[in-house]
């Protein structure tokens, strides 16, 4: 079938990679890509948010799988859209998409569950959000209900700070996003992200991962979109995956399904693994940026044919497979990163890095201009790579990297630290 995949980052040229090698595939197109994805798919110029648009395209080029790699689209109805047309969409309607695009939606269905999670309390209202916290201990955890390209969450240590946070929101510096706040109890533990594929009623696992989430190495400074991933994670054993699916997933999925608002597409529980066991932090109704990326490294089954049975409510006669092999990524991004950064440098020696054993190199920020490839982003590129053990993975990541020259990027140097650390204990 012709498929068409929606996004321009690092999850969406791992997701490209990994659907054009499907058997199902005959032509893939992406909207809008990058320069790694058209290596793999031929680029269209149109918005995600284009939603008559891309149904015209599909109508054109007889599309029969969509594939949509962000959030936001989601939240927006682009399912409900391309369904209502008539094709075939992977990811939840807008009605399903609210686990991630209303914090306080989620607490309270969660909750009414018994979903474990972190206590919390909402407020529509400034002077009631300053008054709850004048009343209690910190660290505590101050939210914007909305979607705020992962900026609006603050762990803070000090009251100071949390009501900061309470008045940033009401302020309106997510817009939309910030009409209310989830003001939520500090979570300690690991943490760690989960993956299930689900189909309105069955939930598949689908492999955890862990990411670096702050800029610098030893996990210092300030929050980015992630700087690194491995999968699989460690501290994600086989006892504790069950206890996510049976404590967490797959009451999710029941309901929803009572809600009336079925979920379909992949679910990522991001986690806190507490003494106490997991709790849910949050949920993504898409694929993690950068955990996709060493998730279709190890997947070893079609992804196409996995997202298929995602809509076609054939989940439960389905199976996922996976290389034994660890897989670990890298991201490079331009100097400046998480803050400003400047576009258009001109990076050099990929050919070269990408040809190593074990090695994939995504792009997340590429354009292509003459012949060469330049730069477009905060992060730029996701360096890939599998290995025997969470070490070697990295160990060829990182071989990569010092055959890439291009003098305006930066990686972190220690991706993976905590599982090489536990890998050299046994
Ligand atoms: P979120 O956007 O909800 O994933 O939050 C961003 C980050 O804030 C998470 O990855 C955690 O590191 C942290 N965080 C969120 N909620 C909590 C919590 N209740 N306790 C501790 N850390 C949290």
């Amino acid at each position: 079938m012709n498929i068409l995949l929606i996004g321009s980052g690092g999850r969406e040229h791992a997701l490209a990679w990994a659907i054009a090698a499907s058997p199902l595939t005959d032509s893939l197109y992406c909207a809008p890509g990058n320069a790694g994805i058209a290596e793999v798919a031929e680029l269209v110029d149109l918005a995600a948010g284009d939603h008559l648009g891309i149904i015209a395209f599909c109508r054109e080029k007889a599309i029969g799988l969509v594939v949509v790699g962000p959030e936001a689209p989601l939240v927006a109805g682009i399912v409900d859209a391309l369904t209502a047309a008539g094709i075939k969409a992977f990811g939840p309607t807008a009605a399903a998409a609210r686990l991630e695009g209303s914090k306080g939606f989620t607490k309270d269905l969660c909750a009414k569950a018994g979903i474990p999670q972190a206590g919390y309390e909402r407020f529509a209202d400034r002077s009631a959000a300053l008054h709850h916290l004048a009343a209690r201990s910190v660290p505590v955890v101050v939210k914007a209900d909305g979607l705020a390209a992962g900026k609006g969450v603050t762990v803070a240590m000090t009251r100071g700070e949390a009501e900061t946070a309470v008045e940033e929101i009401f302020a309106g510096r997510f817009g939309a996003a910030g009409a209310e706040v989830v003001i939520e109890d500090f979570l300690e533990g690991e943490e760690a992200s989960f993956f299930a594929l689900v189909d309105g009623a069955t939930a598949l696992p689908f492999g955890a991962a862990q990411d670096h989430k702050r800029v610098g190495e030893g996990d210092e400074g300030p929050n980015t979109g992630g700087m690194g991933a491995y999968s699989p994670a460690p501290v994600m054993s086989e006892a504790v995956m069950q206890r996510v699916m049976a404590e967490i997933i797959d009451p999710t999925v029941k309901a929803m399904a009572a809600a009336g608002r079925p979920y379909r597409g992949v679910l990522f529980a991001g986690l806190m693994i507490t003494a106490e066991g997991p709790k849910l932090i949050e949920y993504n109704v898409r694929f993690g940026d950068p955990e996709c990326q060493v998730l279709m490294m190890r997947l070893k089954d079609d992804i196409v044919t996995l997202m298929l049975a995602s809509i076609d409510q054939t989940l439960d006669k389905m199976s996922v497979r996976w290389w034994p092999e660890a897989a670990l990524t890298v991201v490079m991004a331009a100097r400046g990163y998480p803050g400003e950064v400047v576009k258009g440098t001109e990076i050099k020696g990929l050919a070269e890095a990408g040809a190593l054993e074990g090695v994939e190199i995504f792009h997340a920020g590429t354009r292509r201009d003459d012949g060469c490839i330049l730069s477009n982003g905060g992060r730029v590129l996701n360096v890939t790579a599998l290995g025997t053990t969470v070490a070697e993975a990295a160990a060829r990541a990182y071989a990569a990297i010092d055959r890439i020259d291009w003098p305006e990027g930066f990686c972190r140097r220690d991706i993976g630290w905590r599982a090489i650390a536990r890998e050299k204990k046994t």
